[in-house]
């Protein structure tokens, strides 16, 4: 660490520390940039509020660093969304370094027609957030054009699923994990209207690891 992220780090976990939170666990990284107009500026990353970024000017004098993180932080406490972390459905390997799954190589699942409608009923009335700039394209190398697997991921404000996730279930029987079908029943396979969390800017809203772990059993 150089000085600055030394005494930014110092600051933010004293912040932390006020307000009951835990700096070893909160504060996933502290780096120090130099901007275009020549100040130093430690960004603060902030695990639990989806590694929202925080940026303070290392010229500052402390007090004025510290009201930034107070407000910040204040800010984020009070935001009921800022928390969420979607669960993460349906994202696949790109290439082998990937600990997401391959859905080739999955057991197929026996759906029932009507929990099968169901489900591409809840996946389809989603709610879209942000686009890519690439499409996707189907693992098993159907034919379908890839336009139609669609370059956006989709939520229902609990969990996250790419758009192209409904291709897998409907023509290659693909298995989801039992919380989501489970969750999507009760809310009678329809997603409800309005979006609430959305990507705000910064880092992934989102993890997979339920689903690589879900993944692993079924593979
Ligand atoms: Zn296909």
């Amino acid at each position: 660490m150089t000085p600055a992220e030394q005494h930014t780090w110092d600051l933010v976990a004293e912040v932390l520390r006020e307000r009951g939170l835990d700096p070893a666990t909160e504060i996933t990284s502290i780096t120090e940039q130099l901007t275009h107009g020549g100040h130093t500026l430690c960004c603060v990353r902030l695990r639990f509020w989806n590694n929202h970024r925080i940026d303070v000017v290392a010229s500052d004098p402390r007090d004025k660093q510290r009201k930034v993180f107070r407000d910040q932080i204040a800010r984020l406490l009070e935001d009921p969304v800022a928390r969420i972390v979607l669960r993460g459905i349906g994202f696949w390997k790109v290439d082998d370094r990937s600990q997401l799954p391959d859905p080739t190589t999955f057991p197929r699942r026996d759906w029932n027609a009507d929990e099968r409608a169901g489900i591409l009923r809840y996946l389809r009335s989603g709610h879209m957030l942000g686009s890519y700039l690439g499409y996707s394209w189907c693992r098993f190398r159907c034919g379908i054009p890839s336009e139609k697997m669609g370059s956006s991921d989709v939520t229902d404000n609990v969990w996250i699923w790419p758009e192209g996730l409904p291709h897998y279930i409907e023509q290659h029987d693909v298995d989801l994990p039992e919380a989501f079908i489970e969750h999507a029943r009760q809310n009678d396979w329809q997603v409800k209207p309005g979006l609430v969390v959305s990507y705000r800017g910064f880092g992934p809203a989102f993890e997979c690891s339920e689903w690589i772990e879900w993944s692993k059993h079924r593979g």
